[in-house]
């Protein structure tokens, strides 16, 4: 007889958490997504291990961070809003003792930023044991999904989380294989009982999902390999589109497959999802954006002075370009890499500062310089627009902006926060009037083809749907509400 089961979830009171304030970094870049991670591995420091791969996948979500933890008994979860060291302590990682664990970070939509919203979620099964899941990814149906649950809930992660507790009469392993098939949308997933582990993914492989194993033993699932870097994992291999990868007590891995496989990769996880150190399946992203600067320099070269990224998804690209162009590089601009996020509003007047509040340009480098200035996108153009004024503020003699991806023009609805169509520069303004509604001596987008062939993917493989609209997962509304329609992001 298996020992009581019980989840022991541990969070502050919701109602002492500050308003639904806008927690964004001040900026308008895409927003980024979810970091997810599972470890089992008996006798290790799961917790403490989850919270340094929590640490290399910060970068996929700043909002809220969480652990769920079992010792084989019991669940155990703690999440709150905030960065990975602003959530954990010594003491709530020391609470959290066990054998498996899963953690996650979380970026979401303005309006979705509470703590309930936070993951892992947490549901009792129809057994009295427990389920926890951490997504990454959008689904499209939610709201079949909730009407099949009979729910109001809106929140996808959450319907995901009630149905496979709902189905898991005879194990975790059979509800995923039974409800996965009727998720449509983007899901990277791992999941666990007290027992054991999962990590399962959407057919189309929307989302990066990696298994790595423990040098002594154990195993490890991530968004990006970084996180198995820092744990001392080796990769292994991806975990496949429409695969379950079930983990237990004894290392034992059972692979099923319950959907095929149909690849369509999201291509902006090269451009700027990603971190440059991460390896994309089997491939370095680092090389791909890297590749992206040769293309463009040979897509768009001009006589100029200086390279300079925008920091950070710009400098391996803005690399590239130099390498290419043989125009030298330099670090004209300067990233405040502890902006982080900020409860506190800020001012009207403060407001006009803008992108100061995230770059400073170097005087010294840029005065009197022709710039070739390499930055991934641009979405509404306000910062790209700020960073030209900012640049011939302090002296730049042209501005040249080259971007690593093609004009935005659809809204993603798989998982990445890209505003809505009618506010998207690209969608709205032709390349000639967004350079000089952006004030730039010259702007070229990489093609589509030409960023295509930087990376290992073939063409059919990949989701270009924000840059040609061809969406690979039917989403509904699509042709009557496209413009309007902001899906949450987790
Ligand atoms: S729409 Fe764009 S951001 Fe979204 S999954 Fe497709 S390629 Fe990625």
């Amino acid at each position: 007889m298996a020992a009581p089961r019980r989840s022991l979830p541990m969070h502050p009171d919701p109602a002492a958490m500050p308003p639904d304030a806008d927690l964004r970094t001040y900026g308008e870049g895409p927003g980024e997504e979810c970091g997810v991670f599972g470890i089992l591995a008996p006798g290790e420091e799961v917790a403490t291990a989850t919270y340094y791969a929590l640490y290399a996948l910060q970068h996929r979500g700043q909002e809220s961070a969480g652990i769920a933890v079992s010792d084989g008994n019991r669940i155990v979860v703690h999440k709150d809003m905030g960065l990975v060291n602003q959530v954990f302590s010594p003491s709530s990682l020391a609470g959290l003792q066990g054998h498996l664990a899963i953690g996650h970070t979380r970026y979401s939509t303005t309006g979705s930023s509470t703590w309930e919203n936070a993951q892992p979620r947490y549901h009792e099964s129809s057994t009295g044991g427990g389920v926890a899941i951490a997504h990454n990814g959008n689904l499209v149906n939610t709201a079949d999904l909730a009407r099949t649950l009979g729910t109001a809930a809106t929140n996808d992660s959450e319907i995901m989380a009630a149905l496979l507790a709902r189905d898991a009469d005879v194990s975790l392993e059979e509800a995923i294989m039974r409800i996965a098939p009727t998720f449509r949308g983007a899901f990277s997933i791992v999941a666990m009982d007290e027992d054991r582990l999962y990590a399962f993914r959407d057919p189309q492989g929307v989302r990066p999902l990696v298994l790595g194993r423990l040098p002594r033993g154990g195993w490890v699932v991530a968004s990006e390999t970084p996180a198995l870097d820092i744990t001392g994992a080796v990769y292994v291999r991806d975990v496949e589109p429409g695969e379950l990868v079930c983990i237990d007590e004894a290392g034992g891995v059972v692979s099923r497959r319950f959907a095929e496989a149909a690849p369509k990769h999201c291509l902006f996880e090269w451009v700027y999802l990603a971190r440059p150190d991460q390896r994309q399946h089997g491939s370095s992203v680092y090389a791909v954006r890297h590749r992206t600067g040769r293309v463009l320099a040979q897509e768009a070269p001009v006589e100029a002075d200086l390279v300079i990224p925008v920091p950070d998804s710009g400098t391996s690209a803005a690399a590239g370009y130099a390498a290419e162009s043989g125009i030298p590089y330099a670090e004209g601009l300067v990233k405040n890499r502890y902006v982080g996020r900020t409860f506190i509003q800020p001012t009207d007047s403060l407001r006009q500062l803008g992108i100061r509040l995230k770059l400073s340009p170097v005087a010294e480098i840029i005065e009197g310089k022709r710039l070739v200035v390499v930055d991934d996108s641009i979405v509404r153009g306000n910062t790209s627009r700020q960073l030209v004024a900012m640049l011939r503020a302090v002296g730049a003699a042209e501005v040249h902006l080259r971007i690593t991806s093609p004009p935005i023009k659809n809204p993603c609805f798989y998982g990445i926060d890209m505003a809505t169509r009618a506010q998207l520069i690209g969608a709205n303004m032709t390349v000639d009037e967004i350079t000089a509604h952006l004030g730039a001596d010259s702007l070229h987008y990489v093609t589509l083809d030409g960023l295509i062939s930087a990376t290992p993917d073939a063409r059919d493989d990949l989701c270009r749907a924000c840059f040609d609209g061809e969406y690979p997962i039917g989403v509904p509304g699509e042709h009557e509400d496209l413009a309007a329609t902001k899906f949450e992001a987790v």
